[in-house]
């Protein structure tokens, strides 16, 4: 990182007003991690209450989907993140990126045909492992391949560790903000919370839950993905496993059809014997599938948000673009320009 201890604690280093971010989200964290190494003088808030980033599993899958696809753009958003993760371990002296390997099941015959008809197209052959050739088969399982370029954020300590530095340096607050008077240096990293309260036009935000589970013998070598689900090994036995899709039920409390569902889905990829050891939920924000979005409000301010069920791949290169269009005015691609997605609110 650049920037070293020379960045200022305080407002003023360029000379304008010192931004406020609000949200300590990945978005936020990202965001603020970003300004840090650009020498920008900023504030960032968070009222500590819910947040799907905390949730998470962090897991970054390359090819995802019952259409087996590539998330958009991972060729270019992947290395950014990894390199943005790397640069804060090391200043952080903490890890928290944790490459797997990803084996996808494939439940039924017709979604293994699916997968195996994907599987020579270019921009699918790069993350495919064993060289692209199917597992041996799995018992219950119509076949399994295996992708490489994957892994697990450990979101918590990403997002605990990035608080307490910024705290340390007196660039953090505790606080829920409700109103503003328009500002042009707020920016907005509410996640669902600022898609719910009908900020940003129509949302299609998606509740989520997931457990943590301990087990003895599982595979804690690969992440799994199957039946709708994954299995993500956390190290000395434990494992996130999720998780529900729900667009009715808007709220962060766990379910007992949540348990039910989500208990299935680690039985299936990992086996029946398992104990839970918590079971949460959050809400993912959701403003076009999980492409997120980020621009001026015609209010004043800035809007990053959207950033779906892939938080964890795309929010530092999304932190970059934004940083990109706020210090030097360059816009990023139309499919990141949230005017674009909604222009009346732009009008
Ligand atoms: C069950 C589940 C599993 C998931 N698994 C994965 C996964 O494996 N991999 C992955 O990449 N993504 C996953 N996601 C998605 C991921 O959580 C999101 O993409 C990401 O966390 C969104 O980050 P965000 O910063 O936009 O929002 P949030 O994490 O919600 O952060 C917003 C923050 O802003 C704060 N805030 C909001 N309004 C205010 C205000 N007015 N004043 C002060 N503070 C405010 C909130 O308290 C919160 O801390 C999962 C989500 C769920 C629900």
């Amino acid at each position: 990182m650049d920037r070293s201890e020379r960045a200022p604690d305080a407002a003023g280093l360029k000379g304008g007003a010192p931004w406020t971010i609000v949200g300590q989200g990945l978005a936020g964290t990202c965001l603020a991690w970003t300004l840090w190494e650009r020498g920008e003088p900023f504030t960032l808030i968070d009222r500590e209450q819910g947040g799907s980033s905390r949730v998470a599993a962090g897991l970054i899958n390359p090819v995802t989907g019952k259409n087996f696809e590539p998330s958009k753009g991972i060729d270019v958003f992947l290395p950014e993140a990894l390199r943005f993760y790397r640069k804060i371990e090391d200043l952080l002296g903490t890890r928290f990126w944790h490459p797997l390997p990803v084996i996808r099941l494939a439940s039924t015959p017709a979604e293994w045909l699916k997968i195996l008809s994907k599987r020579e197209l270019p921009t699918v052959v790069p993350w495919l492992g064993n060289q692209g050739r199917p597992l041996e088969p799995i018992e219950g399982w119509s076949g399994a391949i295996a992708l490489t370029g994957g892994g697990r954020l450990d979101t918590r300590t990403f997002l605990d560790c990035s608080r307490d530095f910024f705290l340390s340096r007196g660039i953090y607050q505790k606080s829920d903000i409700q109103t503003e008077p328009p500002n042009p240096h707020m920016l907005w990293c509410e996640g669902a919370r600022g898609l719910m309260a009908d900020r940003y036009g129509a949302h299609r935000c998606a509740k989520g839950e997931i457990l943590t589970l301990a087990a003895s013998g599982w595979d804690e070598t690969h992440i799994r993905i199957g039946a709708g689900g994954w299995l993500v090994p956390l190290g000395g036995g434990r494992f996130k496993a999720g998780a529900t899709y729900e667009w009715q039920q808007l709220d962060d409390h766990p379910t007992t059809a949540g348990l039910a569902r989500v208990s299935e889905i680690a039985s299936r990829l990992g086996g029946p014997e398992f104990e839970i050891i918590a079971h949460e939920a959050g809400i993912r924000p959701i403003l076009r599938r999980s492409e997120p979005l980020i621009g001026p409000l015609p209010q004043g301010g800035w809007m990053f948000n959207g950033l779906g069920s892939k938080g964890s791949l795309y929010a530092p290169g999304m932190a970059s673009r934004l940083a990109d269009w706020l210090l030097s005015g360059i816009e990023p691609g139309e499919e990141m320009d949230f005017r674009k997605f909604h222009p009346q609110g732009n009008a």
